[in-house]
């Protein structure tokens, strides 16, 4: 849709220029900055006019511009060890959103925007990526994703900081995963996400999004028994409540769902 009041869209080339004045905001993909009215919205700051490197394998693990496309990794090279690779591709068409979209929106966007429903937040809070954040001191922060997203379109970022890059472990890369999601029409908007993560040394991790209405992660040592892992999903008490799931129904598919997580990842029956 037009953004009637916006009057000025800046493409800065260096980090210079990423301050903001009253009523600019910054800009990824622009998916969901242009499918709703932003009242007070003034001007956008295009971040990917800034040229950062979508995709980064380091020593440590790979790490993903902000303003890497959706469909920029899908497309990641996947080394063979790299367990949980097929995540990546389950997390991206957990999105309502086509193909078309996945073209433009970016990681940093959807992570950015905090909608319970993010499943980049889902894949990256799965992974333990942790997120940079740049502030406007002209210093960086790190934070887990998990604990990024704080509530429904509500992050950990102070006015004026940027999500620069997100950063996922390889021993994360390397771990087993098991993923289920519900909607209530087959194409519909994520009602839950579940998804499991057994790593090499044993830890195993259940994360609910969507269902939630941020980041839920459930650590355990090992794989629990069914009677811990479903005692630890009775302490969860954020269940979403949207025309696109009620928190009972949430609950009771989530809880479902990580039980299955943990028998597929190798817990007793
Ligand atoms: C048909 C359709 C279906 C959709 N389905 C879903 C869905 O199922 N789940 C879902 O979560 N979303 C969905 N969306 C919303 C949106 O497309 C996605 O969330 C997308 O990933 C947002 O990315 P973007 O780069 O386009 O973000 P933008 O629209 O550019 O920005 C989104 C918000 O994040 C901020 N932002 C962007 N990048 C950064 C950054 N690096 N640092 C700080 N702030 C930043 C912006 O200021 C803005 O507030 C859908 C949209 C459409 C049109």
């Amino acid at each position: 849709m037009d953004l009637v009041t916006v009057t000025d869209v800046r493409t800065p080339s260096s980090r210079a220029e990423l301050s903001f004045a009253p009523g600019e905001r910054p800009m990824g993909g622009g998916t969901w900055l242009y499918s709703e009215a932003q009242p007070g919205l003034t001007g956008l700051v295009d971040l990917t006019s800034l040229g950062w490197s979508p995709l980064d394998e380091t020593p440590d693990g790979v790490t993903v511009g902000a303003t890497c496309t959706i469909a920029e990794l899908t497309r990641l090279r996947a080394r063979p060890e790299w367990a949980a690779a097929p995540l990546i591709r389950q997390c991206a068409e957990s999105l309502l959103a086509s193909f078309k979209i996945w073209n433009v929106a970016t990681v940093g966007g959807n992570v950015a925007l905090g909608l319970p429903a993010g499943a980049m937040t889902s894949l990256m809070s799965t992974l333990d990526a942790t997120a940079v954040v740049w502030t406007t001191d002209g210093g960086e922060r790190r934070t887990p994703v998990a604990e990024f997203v704080t509530g429904v379109r509500e992050s950990a970022l102070a006015p004026g900081e940027v999500l620069r890059a997100l950063e996922i472990p390889t021993a994360s890369l390397e771990s087993r995963t098991a993923f289920r999601r519900i909607a209530l029409s087959p194409l519909g908007r994520s009602g839950t996400l579940v998804t499991g993560r057994l790593a090499e040394a044993g830890e195993f991790v259940v994360t609910v999004t969507a269902g939630t209405i941020r980041p839920v992660q459930l650590r355990f040592d090992e794989v629990p028994s069914e009677r811990a892992l479903s005692a630890a999903l009775d302490g969860v008490d954020e269940w979403y409540d949207d025309p696109h799931g009620a928190p009972d129904w949430r609950r009771a598919t989530s809880t479902g769902f990580a039980e299955e997580i943990r028998r597929e990842l190798g817990g007793s029956w």
